[in-house]
């Protein structure tokens, strides 16, 4: 599918959900993808991307930047506090706060730096062992802690478990952000982001419904 294709899909279901039109962002996750396809979306105008990795952002987006100087970069995967600092210079947000030592630490660098990227909270909506995220019952005080710690909290962020309905997942994660009161929602993935935007998503992630399948090496 082409970025317009996707763009239009985000479209309809935004308006298919009484939202207004251009309501959701589009972040193209550009992960593991070669960079010949990642000039393409850019030459046509788009300029909001995801990656996993800040080892792989920072060896593909400083060139990237000197011709686009609005990338607007986020940092969608784990992140390690010896990472933070890098994170924190590469990336205008970052999707995954997920432990309370990360927060610290990005609090600490943000005093320091005196910037902080937007950040979203990662929630575990499926409570899966294997995977990063607060705890759906942990999230209220997690939450109430990052925003004392005068974090930039946007929103929550979540990865449904692959053989689960993934409404039910953005559902809960709505559910946590608005008793929160926070309004982002970072969910909804190439196969899914319709769902997602018909619950509430401010942010979809949609990575090969864009650039084609990764290929991994
Ligand atoms: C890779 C990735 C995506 C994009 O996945 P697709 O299925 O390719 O759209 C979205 N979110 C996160 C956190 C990812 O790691």
């Amino acid at each position: 599918m082409s970025l317009t294709d996707i763009q239009e899909r985000i479209n309809r279901a935004e308006i298919k959900a009484n939202r207004t039109k251009g309501d959701v962002t589009l972040i193209a996750v550009s992960k593991v993808q070669p960079n010949d396809r990642v000039a393409a979306i850019l030459a046509s105008g788009h300029r909001i991307f995801g990656e996993n990795k800040v080892q792989e952002a920072a060896s593909k987006w400083p060139e990237f930047r000197e011709t686009y100087s609005d990338v607007d970069l986020h940092l969608i995967g784990p992140l390690q506090t010896n990472k933070v600092r890098q994170a924190m210079a590469l990336a205008q947000s970052i999707h995954t706060l997920d432990r309370p030592k990360l927060a610290t630490t990005i609090a600490r660098i943000a005093q320091e730096e005196g910037h902080c990227p937007d950040l979203y909270i990662q929630v575990n909506t499926g409570a899966e062992p294997q995977k990063a995220g607060v705890l759906p019952q942990d999230a209220d005080d997690f939450i109430k802690d990052a925003i004392a710690l005068d974090l930039p909290i946007k929103g929550l962020m979540c990865i449904p478990p692959a053989d689960e309905e993934p409404s039910l997942n953005f559902a809960l994660l709505a559910k946590i952000a608005h008793r929160n009161g926070l309004t982002g929602l970072s969910m909804g993935m190439s196969s899914d982001f319709e769902s997602a935007i018909a619950l509430g998503a401010t942010h979809v992630r949609v990575g090969s419904a864009i650039f084609g399948d990764r290929v991994y090496e």
